[in-house]
Protein backbone atom coordinates (compact mmCIF):
# COMPACT_ATOMS: atom_id res chain seq x y z
CA UNK A 1 0.00 0.00 0.00
CA UNK A 2 1.83 3.75 -0.92
CA UNK A 3 1.78 5.80 1.71
CA UNK A 4 0.33 9.91 0.52
CA UNK A 5 0.58 12.69 2.38
CA UNK A 6 -1.70 15.38 2.36
CA UNK A 7 -0.38 19.22 2.82
CA UNK A 8 -2.63 20.07 5.57
CA UNK A 9 -3.05 20.08 9.66
CA UNK A 10 -6.43 20.29 9.07
CA UNK A 11 -8.76 17.08 10.36
CA UNK A 12 -11.61 18.02 8.48
CA UNK A 13 -9.64 18.23 4.80
CA UNK A 14 -8.27 14.64 5.40
CA UNK A 15 -11.62 13.00 6.50
CA UNK A 16 -12.85 14.01 3.40
CA UNK A 17 -9.74 13.13 1.05
CA UNK A 18 -9.72 9.69 2.79
CA UNK A 19 -13.33 9.15 2.24
CA UNK A 20 -12.99 10.11 -1.35
CA UNK A 21 -10.13 7.65 -1.77
CA UNK A 22 -12.28 5.24 -0.38
CA UNK A 23 -15.09 5.67 -2.21
CA UNK A 24 -12.70 5.15 -5.29
CA UNK A 25 -11.80 1.93 -4.14
CA UNK A 26 -7.95 3.33 -3.89
CA UNK A 27 -5.93 1.62 -1.13
CA UNK A 28 -3.69 4.19 -0.43
CA UNK A 29 -2.91 5.27 3.04
CA UNK A 30 -3.54 8.72 3.51
CA UNK A 31 -1.39 10.80 6.39
CA UNK A 32 -1.65 14.63 6.94
CA UNK A 33 1.51 16.95 7.45
CA UNK A 34 1.02 16.32 11.49
CA UNK A 35 2.98 13.04 11.30
CA UNK A 36 6.03 14.76 10.53
CA UNK A 37 6.11 17.92 12.82
CA UNK A 38 9.46 18.33 12.02
CA UNK A 39 8.77 19.64 8.40
CA UNK A 40 7.98 23.93 8.26
CA UNK A 41 5.24 24.85 6.42
CA UNK A 42 6.20 26.37 2.93
CA UNK A 43 5.54 30.28 2.37
CA UNK A 44 2.79 30.52 -0.28
CA UNK A 45 4.64 32.46 -3.03
CA UNK A 46 2.72 31.61 -6.05
CA UNK A 47 0.43 33.71 -7.63
CA UNK A 48 -2.29 31.35 -8.90
CA UNK A 49 -3.87 28.65 -6.34
CA UNK A 50 -1.95 26.07 -8.78
CA UNK A 51 1.48 27.69 -7.91
CA UNK A 52 0.51 27.15 -4.21
CA UNK A 53 -0.30 23.89 -4.62
CA UNK A 54 2.32 22.66 -6.60
CA UNK A 55 5.23 24.35 -4.51
CA UNK A 56 3.25 22.76 -1.00
CA UNK A 57 2.88 19.49 -2.97
CA UNK A 58 6.67 19.08 -4.19
CA UNK A 59 8.60 20.53 -0.80
CA UNK A 60 6.34 18.45 1.23
CA UNK A 61 7.51 14.96 -1.51
CA UNK A 62 10.52 15.82 -1.33
CA UNK A 63 10.96 16.38 2.70
CA UNK A 64 9.54 12.99 3.04
CA UNK A 65 9.90 10.86 0.28
CA UNK A 66 6.44 10.04 -0.38
CA UNK A 67 3.83 11.57 -3.35
CA UNK A 68 2.17 14.06 -1.26
CA UNK A 69 -1.31 16.15 -2.04
CA UNK A 70 -1.63 19.92 -1.51
CA UNK A 71 -4.57 21.72 -1.95
CA UNK A 72 -4.95 25.91 -2.26
CA UNK A 73 -8.62 27.78 -2.33
CA UNK A 74 -10.14 31.26 -2.05
CA UNK A 75 -13.04 32.60 -2.93
CA UNK A 76 -12.85 35.03 -6.56
CA UNK A 77 -15.43 37.76 -7.13
CA UNK A 78 -16.73 38.61 -10.20
CA UNK A 79 -17.08 42.37 -10.00
CA UNK A 80 -13.80 42.60 -8.19
CA UNK A 81 -11.60 40.66 -11.33
CA UNK A 82 -11.43 37.44 -9.16
CA UNK A 83 -9.65 38.79 -6.00
CA UNK A 84 -9.58 38.34 -3.06
CA UNK A 85 -8.61 35.20 -4.63
CA UNK A 86 -5.20 33.73 -3.26
CA UNK A 87 -5.18 36.61 -0.77
CA UNK A 88 -8.58 35.57 0.52
CA UNK A 89 -7.75 34.27 3.95
CA UNK A 90 -5.93 37.33 4.74
CA UNK A 91 -7.93 39.82 2.70
CA UNK A 92 -8.43 42.50 6.12
CA UNK A 93 -4.81 42.43 7.07
CA UNK A 94 -4.61 39.68 9.19
CA UNK A 95 -4.28 35.64 8.49
CA UNK A 96 -7.31 33.75 8.68
CA UNK A 97 -9.75 36.87 10.36
CA UNK A 98 -12.52 35.20 8.76
CA UNK A 99 -14.86 37.67 10.55
CA UNK A 100 -12.86 40.94 9.41
CA UNK A 101 -12.09 39.42 5.68
CA UNK A 102 -15.67 38.69 5.30
CA UNK A 103 -16.84 42.08 6.39
CA UNK A 104 -14.75 43.53 4.70
CA UNK A 105 -15.80 42.03 1.66
CA UNK A 106 -19.12 43.09 2.42
CA UNK A 107 -18.52 46.81 2.40
CA UNK A 108 -16.30 46.60 -0.80
CA UNK A 109 -19.48 45.14 -2.71
CA UNK A 110 -22.19 46.88 -1.17
CA UNK A 111 -23.95 49.16 -3.84
CA UNK A 112 -23.46 46.42 -6.57
CA UNK A 113 -26.44 45.04 -7.57
CA UNK A 114 -28.25 41.30 -7.27
CA UNK A 115 -27.07 40.14 -10.69
CA UNK A 116 -23.45 41.25 -10.41
CA UNK A 117 -22.80 39.55 -7.48
CA UNK A 118 -21.19 36.00 -9.29
CA UNK A 119 -18.53 34.33 -7.35
CA UNK A 120 -17.39 31.15 -6.65
CA UNK A 121 -15.14 29.40 -4.54
CA UNK A 122 -12.08 28.10 -6.56
CA UNK A 123 -9.58 25.04 -5.51
CA UNK A 124 -6.35 23.50 -7.25
CA UNK A 125 -5.12 20.48 -5.91
CA UNK A 126 -1.49 19.32 -6.78
CA UNK A 127 -0.06 15.82 -6.42
CA UNK A 128 3.55 15.79 -6.58
CA UNK A 129 6.12 12.71 -6.34
CA UNK A 130 9.29 12.77 -4.93
CA UNK A 131 11.10 12.08 -8.41
CA UNK A 132 9.53 15.50 -9.09
CA UNK A 133 6.54 14.08 -11.58
CA UNK A 134 3.71 16.67 -11.05
CA UNK A 135 0.11 17.31 -11.59
CA UNK A 136 -2.20 19.57 -10.75
CA UNK A 137 -6.31 20.19 -11.28
CA UNK A 138 -9.19 22.21 -10.43
CA UNK A 139 -12.58 22.30 -9.32
CA UNK A 140 -15.30 25.39 -8.52
CA UNK A 141 -18.25 25.87 -6.68
CA UNK A 142 -20.19 28.99 -8.16
CA UNK A 143 -23.09 31.18 -6.16
CA UNK A 144 -24.00 34.36 -5.95
CA UNK A 145 -22.78 36.47 -2.85
CA UNK A 146 -25.80 37.57 0.16
CA UNK A 147 -25.70 41.41 1.58
CA UNK A 148 -25.03 39.57 4.57
CA UNK A 149 -24.12 36.48 6.56
CA UNK A 150 -26.15 34.04 7.06
CA UNK A 151 -25.60 30.45 8.89
CA UNK A 152 -23.01 28.93 11.04
CA UNK A 153 -21.51 26.15 9.42
CA UNK A 154 -18.21 25.78 7.84
CA UNK A 155 -15.60 28.86 7.49
CA UNK A 156 -14.11 31.62 6.03
CA UNK A 157 -16.50 32.76 3.42
CA UNK A 158 -19.48 30.36 3.92
CA UNK A 159 -22.40 32.58 5.20
CA UNK A 160 -22.01 35.00 2.44
CA UNK A 161 -22.32 32.39 -0.44
CA UNK A 162 -25.13 31.27 -1.78
CA UNK A 163 -24.58 28.23 -4.41
CA UNK A 164 -26.17 28.30 -7.81
CA UNK A 165 -29.71 26.02 -6.95
CA UNK A 166 -29.90 26.48 -3.87
CA UNK A 167 -31.46 29.13 -1.54
CA UNK A 168 -29.42 28.53 1.79
CA UNK A 169 -25.41 29.90 1.73
CA UNK A 170 -22.63 27.56 2.16
CA UNK A 171 -22.79 28.06 6.06
CA UNK A 172 -26.78 26.82 5.91
CA UNK A 173 -25.43 23.93 4.33
CA UNK A 174 -24.53 20.56 6.17
CA UNK A 175 -21.14 19.52 5.71
CA UNK A 176 -21.96 16.57 3.51
CA UNK A 177 -24.15 18.54 1.45
CA UNK A 178 -21.17 21.16 1.21
CA UNK A 179 -18.60 18.71 0.32
CA UNK A 180 -21.11 17.08 -2.65
CA UNK A 181 -20.40 20.43 -4.51
CA UNK A 182 -17.42 22.01 -2.87
CA UNK A 183 -14.51 23.24 -5.27
CA UNK A 184 -12.43 21.48 -3.16
CA UNK A 185 -14.46 17.97 -3.20
CA UNK A 186 -14.11 18.62 -6.82
CA UNK A 187 -10.72 19.02 -7.08
CA UNK A 188 -10.23 15.91 -5.40
CA UNK A 189 -12.19 13.84 -7.02
CA UNK A 190 -10.52 15.21 -10.23
CA UNK A 191 -7.17 14.07 -8.49
CA UNK A 192 -8.63 10.19 -8.92
CA UNK A 193 -7.98 9.40 -11.76
CA UNK A 194 -4.39 10.77 -11.94
CA UNK A 195 -3.87 8.83 -8.66
CA UNK A 196 -4.95 5.58 -10.42
CA UNK A 197 -2.30 6.53 -13.92
CA UNK A 198 0.94 8.12 -11.68
CA UNK A 199 0.87 5.28 -8.08
CA UNK A 200 -1.34 2.26 -9.50
P1 LIG B 1 -7.17 27.38 2.15
O1 LIG B 1 -6.34 27.43 0.92
O2 LIG B 1 -8.03 26.15 2.21
O3 LIG B 1 -6.38 27.62 3.40
O4 LIG B 1 -8.21 28.59 2.05
C1 LIG B 1 -7.79 29.94 1.97
C2 LIG B 1 -8.94 30.88 2.32
O5 LIG B 1 -9.93 30.86 1.30
C3 LIG B 1 -9.67 30.53 3.61
O6 LIG B 1 -9.06 31.12 4.71
C4 LIG B 1 -11.05 31.12 3.36
O7 LIG B 1 -11.04 32.50 3.62
C5 LIG B 1 -11.22 30.93 1.86
N1 LIG B 1 -11.91 29.65 1.57
C6 LIG B 1 -11.39 28.59 0.90
N2 LIG B 1 -12.28 27.59 0.83
C7 LIG B 1 -13.39 28.04 1.45
C8 LIG B 1 -14.65 27.42 1.72
O8 LIG B 1 -14.96 26.27 1.39
N3 LIG B 1 -15.53 28.19 2.40
C9 LIG B 1 -15.26 29.45 2.82
N4 LIG B 1 -14.10 30.04 2.62
C10 LIG B 1 -13.15 29.35 1.92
Amino acid sequence: MTRLILATRNAGKITELRAILADAGLPHELVGADAYPEIPDVKETGVTFAENALLKAHALAQATGLPAIADDSGLCVDVMNGAPGIFSARWAGRHGDDKANLDLLLAQIADIAEEHRAAHFACAAALALPDGTERVVEGQLRGTLRHGPAGTNGFGYDPILQPDGDTRTCAELTADEKNAISHRGKAFRALVPVMRELLG
